[in-house]
């Protein structure tokens, strides 16, 4: 398994992420995504919209905005539940989670070999005088206040008066706004129960203790669903929420494996009792082995009807739906099914990372889903001194980049540039060599075919500069290099 500081290292030379505000020393927990990090963001937010909001029937989209009513929050149950305990030293100032503390290795000055500084790992006791932790991990020397709850939201004013009647937050989910439109799309689009809403948007939360690369950040990205359902309906004998619920499961899990993403890297976990959030019927989240450990990838819970009942009590606006065969009013119950977009990306790049020797030489490479790859095709001149293979290269690169997102290089030797490619996991390489445009002073005639080179078996095969175009979308369509090359071959 790769390590964290092998992919931020990466990341940050191949222009994937960059940290946030570098040149003034960054900022806490603030990450920027570089040319090749957003083509990679974007490509994962444009396949899960299409095959979850537009290839299915039940299922349509919306874009909510950041800023919204005051009260949505008070509904939600934001304003007054979403904290963390949170704990200050008295000393120096430091910050930490009440409930982290314990998972915190801790800085000892120790009084049985004359306060001699000890860093113990989290939860120990000092080996020398027996003592455990009570003061700050950190400092070692400082009081720690007692916890007091401490809200996640990022507060802001809406308006020119910082007042009290203005105060507003960013969204800390992107689910509340949907929950708000549930009639209005309910109306408008006329549905029927079971339906779904997806949206993908940016949400904030003023973490205590961010961390982990872009594993856990203070402004992230989700990709949420909220799927309705007739909670008095039964399907295939079962109540229809726990029905869907399992479906949508199975569904998120089948969408990771169908990017790549390794089966044995995936899995499930139930929460417990004590885990569940207090308007939760069943959560299971789908976990990734990250390279810090198994840790939740996204979630999908069962809310039940608490939202919009939440929202029907604050807003004094009806959030039903009618039931035309049992002649009912009924509030549904929601599946939610929420992703990260930047957790996504991680465990997509996590993935997709190897190192491999090659003729003695390590070859690093991302076998990023070819859907996903940053780049899709990059076209590379043999030649870079022949105006004529140049200038093919140029016009082939320009072609192919109407509808994809293809580069052209010549800065290096071709055996560099085809390493660089596969270190950004560029699943297709086109070379432009002598033989394609022909050699006039040699009396050579130009035989018009350029090679394809598959990033992961580095095999490659000539073809027609005129079916390149054709070839390169069978290959990203899905057709295997193994097809493509007999189907090449054959003609
Ligand atoms: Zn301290
Ligand atoms: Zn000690």
């Amino acid at each position: 398994m790769v390590t964290m500081d092998t992919l931020v290292s990466l990341c940050k030379r191949r222009g994937f992420v960059f940290q946030s505000s570098e040149i003034y020393g960054g900022t806490g927990s603030c990450w920027d995504y570089g040319p090749l990090g957003v083509e990679l963001k974007n490509k994962i937010k444009r396949a899960w919209w299409r095959d979850f909001v537009q290839r299915r029937p039940d299922m349509v989209g919306l874009d909510a905005s950041i800023l919204m009513h005051s009260m949505v929050w008070k509904a939600s149950g934001h304003v007054d539940h979403f904290a963390d305990p949170m704990v200050d030293c008295r000393e120096c100032r430091h910050r930490f989670r009440a409930d982290q503390l314990a998972e915190t290795p801790w800085v000892h000055y120790c009084p049985a070999t004359k306060g001699n500084k000890f860093t113990i790992p989290p939860g120990e006791a000092c080996t020398h005088c027996g003592a455990s932790r009570t003061l700050c991990p950190d400092c070692g020397k400082g009081e720690l206040t007692p916890p007091r709850q401490f809200n996640l939201m990022f507060k802001t004013f809406m308006g020119p008066v910082e007042e009290d009647a203005s105060v507003t937050y960013l969204r800390p989910e992107t689910a509340q706004g949907i929950f708000v439109n549930f009639d209005n799309v309910l109306q408008s689009m006329r549905r029927k129960l079971p339906f779904g809403i997806g949206q993908i948007g940016k949400a904030f939360r003023n973490e205590i203790t961010p961390g982990n690369f872009i594993f856990r950040t203070r402004e992230f990205e989700q990709m949420e669903i909220e799927y309705f359902v007739n909670p008095h309906e039964t399907v295939e004998g079962r109540p229809a929420d726990e029905y869907w619920h399992d479906r949508w499961i199975e569904d998120s899990l089948a969408w990771f494996r169908r990017y790549g993403i390794q089966p044995d890297n995936l899995r499930l976990h139930e929460h417990d009792r004590d885990e569940l959030a207090h308007y939760a019927k069943r959560t299971a989240d789908v976990q990734y082995r990250f390279p810090i450990g198994w840790s939740e990838l996204m979630g999908i819970a069962n809310r039940t009807d608490f939202d919009l009942k939440q929202h029907a009590k604050f807003s004094g606006k009806a959030l039903t739906y009618f039931d035309e065969e049992r002649k009912e009013h009924v509030v549904p119950y929601v599946i939610e099914p929420s992703a990260g977009v930047d957790r996504a990306l991680l465990a997509f790049l996590a993935d997709a990372y190897r190192e491999e020797e090659v003729r003695g030489e390590k070859r690093v490479v991302l076998r990023f889903h070819p859907e996903l790859a940053p780049l899709s095709v990059a076209v590379l001149p043999l030649l870079k001194k022949r105006d004529d293979i140049v200038r093919t290269a140029h016009a082939i690169r320009d072609d192919l980049a109407r509808h994809l997102t293809a580069v052209y290089d010549d800065t290096a030797a071709i055996g560099r540039l085809y390493r660089r490619q596969d270190e950004v996991g560029t699943p297709y390489c086109v070379t432009v060599d002598v033989q394609t445009v022909g050699d006039t002073d040699k009396g050579e005639a130009a035989d018009g075919k350029v090679t394809i080179r598959d990033r992961d078996s580095m095999e490659q095969i000539r073809v027609e500069g005129s079916r390149l175009g054709q070839v390169i979308g069978d290959l990203l369509g899905g057709a295997s290099w193994a097809e493509v090359t007999a189907a090449v071959g054959r003609s």
